[in-house]
Parts: structure tokens; C-alpha cells; sequence
């Protein structure tokens, strides 16, 4: 690992949408090179935008080295010299929510009008929720036989926290600000599809005045930095988002450490469509699951509709995904842009091809969006499709829906259920009472019912199964990033008897 001299600085950035951008490593409140470097491409039009800082071993073990010589500082802060400082960071983000979401977009295609409007007043919003979270941290004292029990919240230690692609910043800070506002420190490895708003990060977060060593970022591929990192004894919490291959190697380096790891992982979420349902809104809720491309972890991507409205339905559907607009995710009039990468798009085809050839009908799309070339994925939606087909059970992690029919409320809880997913479901009817017996049978760590991803970071967020371990949002994310302390004082333990 070399540090960059001052006059090299200037080299560690580009300009990407306007905005410079640093290329190079976080660590200890430094700008750190690495020998060599990975190339950075824009998903809406291939356009190379930046040479990454490649890490690996050596720059994760000067990242935790960083992290834990910070720590016992960090740890000592008052809470509410943390929250002041996690509101200064939501501060900053807010100042650069233009900046943030014109490079987010550029990085990873989702539409800039999302980043603008919820995405990154969402970011700000998790530095200010968990700040002002701190004080329901403390709970009543109480007694046993005239003992006093005294329940604290210590910080853990250095925590390692590896993110997606798919909503970078988003993700990254729902993990960065329960663990600071905890009293850990933090290495943030973002996912290397999409680098670049977690180097802003570090920018505003040191111009928030954090101090050093508390916030970093080691940049690179998971095969190398992600693993040295979360290999490394010195790390005390592991925090994963991603898929559920990754999980697996992360969850055994844990194992080796007894790390403390939360996973969150993907989904195959039903969408169940009730005869009883406005079947409009049920349209509405089966085309927002194109939403990102369909690059979203909770997306519902099989819907399940009663066979009597099926074909109603299915009508509805092709008319609302025909007036859909795809195109350039900078462009106002997009209603969805490209996938990430030629690889994801390639998979997603090759889900689909197979799906097709084993006797699936193309209801809509089925195949790359050839007038656009690049990156874009026909919204698509499959009919015809077997329970234990490929299609139905594994995440395709594009805008790739499923058809299926059921005829009882029995048969459409069978078939909900029937993935070694359970991240999520929605339920479209008109009976609270049938939504009430379904969400109590669905295994599933969010239910929305008439509704799709309203969210609160009040509410435990995760998944069952193979969706995950762990809960985060709220107090639960306290829970992870926080070791729980029990101090049981005797009554007259203060007189020398
Ligand atoms: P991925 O598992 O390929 O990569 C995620 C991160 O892990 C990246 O930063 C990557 O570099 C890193 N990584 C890879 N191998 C590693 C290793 N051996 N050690 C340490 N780190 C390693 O996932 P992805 O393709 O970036 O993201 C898509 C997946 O994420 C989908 O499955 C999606 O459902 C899931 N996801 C889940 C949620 C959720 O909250 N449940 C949210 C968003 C995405």
C-alpha cells in the first residue's frame, strides 16, 4: 500500500457527471493508492468512467488496522457528539443530493429521477434516524432482590460492511450509520459495479468532521478485498447484502473468526392476486416490480393470479407494460433504464431462454431491447411455467416476471411458500380477513398488502431462509452492531463490609 503524496492527489480523481471523484482508497482519513487498478463502466451507454484502486489483502489489513486504532476513540465520543456528527453527514449528503444521484446514476443505470427524489433524501434520512435513535437505547433499570440491573448497549468493534450493486449508496449508509451511531468503526467494501457515491461518501463524511480512521473504504473485487476483509480476526461485526453464492463463502470465513455475521440475501417473492382484488391496482403493483430494471432484492417477480380474473388480468398487464418507456435512466420521460453489466444481462437472457425452451410464453419481452442495443432488457413476463421450473425458483435479478394461475387460497399459500426464498410478498385483494389468513401463513420477512415497498426504518427489514439472518432497521440493527451489556449492582456493594 502506498499513500498518495499531495501532489498526487489530483491524479486519484476523475470527473464523472461533472463531479470529481476520488479513485483511491479511504483509509485512515487518507487517500490510499493500490498497485494496480480496475475499470469502472457505465451501464446506459458502456462509456468507461473510471480506473478503481484495486485492493486486496494489504489494503484490507491497513483498513482494519485503521478501524481498530480508532476505535476505542470513537467508542468514548458522547452519543451526542456522534448523533451531531451523523446529522452534519446528513447534512452534506443533502448539500449533494444532485451530485450523489447524477453519479449513482451514471455507475449502476438506475433512473435519475429515483435518486433524486427518494433515493438519496433516503441516504441523509439513515445518518438522521439512527442518530436520533441512540437514546431508546437505554432501557429501565430493575431489581432483583434489591440488585440493580443495568442493561448498556456497548459498541462492538471494527465492523466489516460489503454491499450491492443495486442500490449503492442506499444500502451502503443503511449499514454505515446504525454501526457509527453504535460507537463502531467502520471498513465499507462497496460492490466494484458500482464504486463511486461511497468515495463521496468519504469525502463528506470528512469534510462532516468524522474523525479519522472511523469511516473507510477499501475498494476492489470481492474475490480479494471482500475476503481479506472479512477473513480478518480483528473484525468484530460482518455485515452482508448481496447474493446468496457470496453469502456462503462469507458465512464460512466468519465461522473461522466466530465473527457475528447479518446476511441479506435474495428473494423470488410472490405477488398474489386475489379474484376479490381492484384489479387495477394489482396491475399497478405487477408493473412496479420492473422498477431498477428489476434489479431489486425484494421485487416480486412471480405473481400468482386466481384463475377467474387470470385472463382479465393478463389483458390489463400487456397494456400497462406496452405504455412503459425504456430508455436512458438520465432521461425524465424512462420509466426503466439498463442492467448493470453485460454479464448480469447475459444471465438474465439465459434464465430467460431456457425458461422459453422449456415450454414458457413470452406474454411480454422475452429478449434484449435490440432498438436500444447495450444493456436493455425487455420488461418480460412468462406464462406457462412449471412450480419447480428454474424460472420459478431461482432469482433472475431482472425485469423477468412470472405468470402462474391457482384456483383456491390453499393452493396460492402452497405455491408462495413453495421457494427456498422469503424476503417478501404482496397480496392484492379486497377482504382484510383474507389478508389477515394469508400474511399469517406466508414465510416471508415483509408482507404488503394492497401496497409495494412502503418503507420505514422503524420496521425490521429481512428474510427467511435463504433470503437471510439477521434483521436490520429500527433497534434491530442496534441489536447486530452492539454488544449487550447486563451490570447487576448489590444493594450495599458500596460499604466496606
Ligand atoms: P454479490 O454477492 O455478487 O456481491 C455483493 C458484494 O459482495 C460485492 O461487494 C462483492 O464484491 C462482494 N463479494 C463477492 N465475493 C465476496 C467474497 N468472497 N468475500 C467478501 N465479499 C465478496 O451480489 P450482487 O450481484 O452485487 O448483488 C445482487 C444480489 O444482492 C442479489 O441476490 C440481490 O437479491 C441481493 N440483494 C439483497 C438485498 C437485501 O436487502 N436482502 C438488497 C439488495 C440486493
Amino acid at each position: 500500500v502506498t499513500e498518495t503524496t499531495a501532489a498526487a492527489a489530483a491524479d486519484g480523481t476523475v470527473t464523472v457527471a461533472g463531479v470529481s471523484v476520488d479513485t483511491r482508497h479511504w483509509i485512515g482519513g487518507r487517500r490510499v493508492t493500490s498497485a494496480t487498478t480496475f475499470t469502472d463502466v457505465s451501464p446506459i451507454d458502456g462509456a468507461p468512467l473510471a480506473e478503481i484502486a484495486r485492493g486486496g489483502a494489504a489494503e484490507a489489513q491497513a483498513a482494519v488496522a485503521a478501524a481498530a486504532e480508532a476505535f476505542p476513540g470513537w467508542a468514548a465520543t458522547p452519543r451526542a457528539e456522534r448523533a451531531r456528527l451523523l446529522h452534519a453527514i446528513a447534512d452534506g449528503v443533502e448539500k449533494r443530493i444532485e451530485e450523489l444521484s447524477q453519479v449513482e446514476t451514471a455507475d449502476n443505470g438506475a433512473l435519475l429521477r429515483s435518486h433524486r427524489r427518494g433515493v438519496m433524501p433516503r441516504v441523509a434520512h439513515n445518518f438522521r434516524f439512527f442518530a436520533d435513535r441512540l437514546p431508546q437505547l437505554d432501557h429501565d433499570d430493575f431489581e432483583t432482590r434489591g440488585h440493580t440491573n443495568h442493561v448498556s448497549w456497548d459498541p462492538a468493534g471494527p465492523c466489516v460492511l460489503i454491499t450491492p450493486w443495486n442500490a449503492p449508496l442506499m444500502l451502503a449508509t443503511w449499514k454505515v450509520a446504525p454501526a457509527l451511531a453504535a460507537g463502531n468503526t467502520v471498513i465499507l467494501k462497496p460492490a466494484e459495479w458500482s464504486p463511486l457515491t461511497a468515495s463521496l461518501l468519504a469525502d463528506i463524511a470528512a469534510e462532516a468532521g468524522l474523525p479519522a480512521g472511523v469511516l473507510n473504504i477499501v475498494q476492489g473485487y470481492g474475490a480479494e478485498a471482500g475476503q481479506a476483509l472479512v477473513s480478518h480476526p480483528h473484525v468484530r461485526r460482518i455485515s452482508f447484502t448481496g447474493s446468496v453464492p457470496t453469502a456462503r463463502h462469507i458465512a464460512a470465513a466468519a465461522a473461522a473468526n466466530l465473527t457475528p455475521v447479518s446476511l441479506e440475501l435474495g428473494g423470488k417473492s410472490p405477488l398474489l392476486v386475489f379474484a376479490d382484488a381492484d384489479l387495477d391496482l394489482a396491475v399497478e403493483l405487477a408493473v412496479e416490480q420492473y422498477d431498477n430494471a428489476g434489479q431489486v432484492c425484494l421485487a416480486a417477480t412471480r405473481i400468482l393470479v386466481e384463475s377467474s380474473v387470470a385472463e382479465e388480468f393478463t389483458e390489463r398487464f400487456k397494456t400497462r407494460a406496452a405504455a412503459l418507456t425504456q430508455g436512458d435512466s438520465r432521461d425524465a420521460a424512462s420509466d426503466l433504464g439498463p442492467t448493470i453489466h453485460p454479464r448480469q444481462l447475459e444471465k438474465i437472457d439465459g434464465f430467460v431462454q431456457r425458461a422459453i425452451a422449456a415450454g414458457a410464453r413470452a406474454v411480454v419481452g422475452g429478449g434484449p431491447n435490440t432498438g436500444l442495443g447495450g444493456l436493455y432488457y425487455r420488461p418480460t413476463l412468462l406464462a406457462d411455467v412449471a412450480q419447480d421450473s428454474e424460472i420459478v425458483q431461482e432469482e433472475v435479478f431482472g425485469p423477468v416476471l412470472t405468470l402462474q394461475t391457482f384456483d383456491t387460497e390453499d393452493e396460492a399459500i402452497r405455491l408462495a411458500n413453495d421457494t427456498r426464498f422469503g424476503l417478501a410478498a404482496t397480496i392484492a385483494t379486497g377482504s382484510p380477513e383474507r389478508a389477515e389468513r394469508v400474511t399469517a401463513a406466508l414465510v416471508a420477512g415483509t408482507v404488503w398488502v394492497n401496497c409495494f415497498f412502503v418503507r420505514d426504518l422503524r420496521a425490521p427489514f429481512g428474510g427467511s431462509r435463504h433470503s437471510g439472518i439477521g434483521r436490520e432497521g429500527g433497534d434491530w440493527s442496534f441489536d447486530f452492531y452492539c454488544d449487550l451489556k447486563n451490570t447487576v449492582t448489590a444493594p450495599n456493594g458500596w460499604t466496606n463490609h
